[in-house]
């Protein structure tokens, strides 16, 4: 079998590696030292490309989706009713959680009968997809423009319900991520849970 028939070209910017001998100027390094240091010095002035971070941030777009929040009702009980559907719709199965039974005294603290005794994200294994929140039929989990901050240990990724759940004193703004179907649906009135 021919040996070039195989040979398969992904793109046409490879180049044949060259054996020549160098010149004397190409041995003497000095002139592509300094052909080197002209393109270094060139870049002083032109648009700096970087920006300091975290003193500079730049604006996010969006619909950008950066850490998640569990958002609270109006009258700050927990939206979330433990059904699991974010969980079984999560691609990296970063999702766990535990389901209990909401009792009589705790009916100011979550809107369902039944809520997320535990729900925990592992920000590691979390691709930022957005399926939990398109998942969810309570409208109860959103990911937001906050960024996950840097940890050094690996459980500390592991984030639980006092990391997710909003403060009824510190809401999430979700504005932007509400579609207009989501807006017309929480304006209907008929929707029991909307109620
Ligand atoms: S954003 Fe995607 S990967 Fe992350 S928890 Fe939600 S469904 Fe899973
Ligand atoms: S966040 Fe939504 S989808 Fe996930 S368990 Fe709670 S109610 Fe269900």
């Amino acid at each position: 079998m021919n040996q070039d028939s195989t040979k398969i070209s992904l793109t046409n910017r490879s180049k044949v590696v060259s054996n020549k001998k160098m010149t004397f100027m190409e041995r003497f390094y000095l002139p592509a030292i300094f052909k080197g240091m002209m393109i270094t010095f060139s870049h002083f002035f032109k648009k700096e490309v970087t920006i300091q971070y975290p003193e500079v941030k730049r604006p996010f777009s969006d619909i950008y989706r950066g850490l998640h929040v569990l958002k609270l009702d109006d009258d700050g009980r927990e939206r979330c009713t433990a059904c699991g559907l974010c969980a079984l719709s999560c691609p990296a199965e970063a999702i766990t959680m535990v389901a209990a039974e909401r009792t009589e005294d705790e009916k100011d603290l979550y809107r369902e009968e039944k809520y997320a005794k535990t729900y925990e994200i592992n920000m590691l294994r979390c691709i930022f997809c957005g399926d939990c929140e398109s998942a969810c039929p309570k409208e109860a989990i959103f990911l937001t423009d906050r960024l996950v901050p840097s940890e050094y240990k690996r459980a500390k990724f592991v984030y639980g319900k006092d990391m997710l759940v909003e403060k009824k004193d510190a809401r999430v703004d979700i504005s932007k991520r509400q579609t207009p179907e989501v807006l017309a649906f929480k304006n209907d009135k008929s929707k029991s849970h909307n109620k």
